[in-house]
């Protein structure tokens, strides 16, 4: 039977897809387990606890972010490379909150469109690693993998079933905290904020800088002469959460088959780009039910597991999330659009946001080809900027680090080819925080390779830190008035 937009009904992208599908394939990044007694027992909880995002939620997002996809919308995704268990703390997560807010400000000024917030946070807990040891001490001894997986001493290295329970609790108590600063006021933009300019001495730049925030003041001023302060959206805003799934059997263990809502943007239908007739919306399965990841609203797979016939994609294609897509130097233009094709084979609009890589010495070689190879697909993403991992280098004494300088200048190629590609650069992707740790080098406050010994905290990829992350968000803005 053919169903009403010519794709035949019983062609669903999850008929042969089970939650733990993934299981049958081969698999990068794996994780052997000692004890499989123990992780069934943990996988047996995590089937039992209530989701953390609800399907209404996960809903709310993919239709942002179909705005998105449209140029109607920008994306500001961001947050720890490797959040650790131990940031499940009030402080931490309050600066993160903060600064996120913050930085979407000056982006909707600049970008003079709504903003769409994701977290790296409440579940970025796995990190994909290039060698499965690494010396510490003089000794060679298993990789730190995330500690939903094993601990960052040396002596808990061992992979600890037990830590897939952890994860969940830590997700949702940080969550809980998220969900309710917000409620609670934290977004409330009549609070004065602190803008912290007394780092930048480059007086041009200040000036430029001042130049915004005032501009943004004198904003939230009006609206509250003219009254616009009594909308609650002044008050409070949305933030999502988002992390690598990469660990597949926590995404199983919160996998859940739920009735779709009825905020679902099941229409209308699109025209797409090669003259099939698609539907903008999964109807699969077709009881008016499908598979929802509810440990987060938006989850990614990460450049090191993107194999078309291997077990992530196999388990991203059958979840009605918006699923991000890392896209890296060696991403062949085949690849992508199968990967395209598998995951969203009724290629709704906005579903992947393809999180482009690159460096800045080959963002100019692969984006535009990219851009034209997806063009021709007909798919609609999100394309989104990850300026940090395409520009990791070691410094001397073997620290990684990243330049600010090499960040934005992949940020600024990325904005200006997708200009000159008739495309649209909806977001950008950041590890940050709210700390003020030396973990990249330059930006206002001028730190050096022999800085960064004073606060480098990252467990995994260096992050922004606050004052380089706000200014990342001025330049990015300012460009965007150009
Ligand atoms: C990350 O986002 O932390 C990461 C590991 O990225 P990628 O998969 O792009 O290397
Ligand atoms: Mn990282």
């Amino acid at each position: 039977m053919a169903a009403a937009n010519g794709v035949p009904a019983n062609n669903t992208k999850t008929a042969d897809w089970t939650p733990d599908s993934w299981r049958s394939k081969p698999i990068a990044q794996p994780v052997n387990y000692d004890d499989g007694a123990l992780v069934e027992q943990a996988l047996t909880k995590l089937k039992h606890v209530p989701p953390l995002v609800t399907s209404t939620e996960i809903w709310t997002l993919r239709k942002a972010l179909k705005n998105v996809a449209l140029g109607k919308a920008f994306l500001l995704q961001g947050g720890d490379c490797a959040e650790r268990f131990d940031y499940c703390h009030d402080d931490t997560i309050d600066g993160k909150i903060r600064l996120l807010l913050q930085m979407s400000l000056v982006l909707i000024w600049g970008g003079n469109k709504p903003l769409v917030r994701i977290a790296r946070m409440a579940g970025q807990y796995a990190k994909p690693r290039s060698k499965p040891t690494e010396k510490v001490d003089g000794k060679e001894i298993p990789s730190y993998r995330g500690d939903i997986l094993n601990g960052y001493g040396s002596d808990e290295r061992d992979l600890d079933p037990d830590r897939l329970v952890q994860a969940y609790f830590h997700s949702a108590a940080t969550l809980n905290y998220v969900r309710a600063q917000l409620a609670s006021g934290i977004a409330d933009l009549h609070n004065p904020m602190d803008w912290g300019l007394g780092h930048v001495t480059d007086p041009a730049l200040l000036a430029k800088y001042t130049g915004i925030v005032e501009s943004i003041s004198g904003s939230l001023r009006f609206m509250k002469t003219v009254g616009a302060d009594t909308s609650t959206q002044l008050q409070s805003v949305d933030l999502f959460t988002s992390h690598e799934a990469l660990l597949l059997a926590y995404e199983e263990g919160l996998t859940r088959k739920l009735r779709h809502p009825k905020n679902r943007d099941v229409a209308p239908t699109q025209e797409s780009a090669n003259g099939t007739s698609i539907q903008n919306g999964s109807s699969a399965p077709t009881d008016g039910s499908g598979y929802y990841n509810t440990s987060s609203h938006f989850i990614w797979i990460g450049d090191r597991t993107r194999q078309v016939d291997h077990a992530h994609l196999e388990y991203a294609r059958g979840v009605e999330n918006p699923i991000g897509i890392k896209v890296g130097p060696t991403t062949s233009v085949d690849d992508l659009v199968q990967i395209l094709d598998l995951v969203n084979p009724r290629k709704e609009i906005g579903k992947i946001t393809l999180i482009t890589r690159y460096g800045k010495d080959k963002i100019n070689d692969m984006l535009p080809k990219h851009i034209e190879a997806v063009r021709k697909t007909g798919h609609l993403v999100v394309w989104q900027c990850d300026p940090m991992h395409g520009n990791t280098r070691s410094t001397v004494e073997g620290i990684k680090t990243r330049s600010f300088q090499h960040i934005f200048e992949e940020l600024s190629a990325a904005l200006r080819i997708h200009t000159e590609c008739d495309s649209y650069l909806g977001g950008v992707h950041l590890e940050l925080t709210a700390d003020a740790v030396t973990e990249c080098t330059g930006g206002s406050e001028g730190l050096q390779d022999k800085d960064l010994s004073q606060a480098y905290h990252t467990y995994c990829d260096p992050r922004l830190n606050e004052k380089q992350a706000l200014e990342l968000a001025f330049l990015v803005a300012d460009s965007q008035q150009q």
